[in-house]
């Protein structure tokens, strides 16, 4: 198991992001370390994921968009409409070629972190979630409700984050990526089976 220098790489992000954005980093990674020690995922690839995933996030949209060409990275038409999207995938190709983070796993949370999956790891739940709920965010709708339940039940406070991040977005620029859509119906089937599952359970338990 690799160790990674959470130091090192925190001195040279420090320099990529501005302040507000280093801090909402911060908030995510302890974010991520505490909903890994609440579901028994590697704390160390969840703060690492957690602190890398938005390093992408202050290069200028233009030269994102410059930069996947360089890297070869795909462009899809709505990443070309909303380049703030391909922070995603190039933070993941940055992660990996600055970073020196080569596990798979991390770097697919952080290719997730805003659009979110159907079926999701554990540690791209993390991410996704912690990103919505850390404490410098305040802006959402129901992110008290949120915050508890991802504590209780992730899939269901994934689901609530899915959930009302296609109502924002629907209210605003319409522009609403179709993996989020999959991954909201996906986790909204997710809870609803778990949820008949207890009820069986529950009847069970009266007859
Ligand atoms: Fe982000
Ligand atoms: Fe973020």
């Amino acid at each position: 198991m690799k160790q990674y220098n959470i130091t090192k790489i925190q001195k040279k992000l420090r320099k990529e992001l501005d302040d507000d954005r280093y801090r909402h980093t911060l908030g995510v990674m302890y974010t991520s370390a505490a909903l890994a020690m609440r579901y028994g995922a590697d704390l160390m690839k969840a703060q690492i994921a957690g602190l890398l995933h938005d390093c992408a996030k202050c290069i200028p949209n233009d030269k994102k968009l410059k930069l996947c060409d360089k890297y070869g990275i795909p462009v899809t038409k709505v990443e070309n409409d909303a380049p703030f999207l391909l922070h995603s995938k190039l933070g993941a190709y940055l992660a990996k070629t600055k970073y020196g983070v080569e596990d798979e796993e991390i770097l697919e949370a952080i290719v997730w972190h805003t659009t979110g999956k159907p079926a999701m790891t554990l540690l791209e739940e993390i991410v996704f979630l912690a990103d919505y709920i850390e404490p410098m965010r305040w802006k959402a709708e129901n992110l008290a409700q949120i915050r508890e339940a991802a504590f209780v039940d992730i899939h269901r406070a994934v689901y609530m984050t899915l959930h009302d991040t296609l109502r924002y977005l629907s209210r605003g620029s319409g522009k609403v990526d179709e993996m989020t859509k999959e991954a909201c119906q996906y986790y909204e089937t997710l809870c609803q089976q778990n949820g008949e599952i207890f009820g069986t359970e529950h009847l069970k338990h009266i007859s």
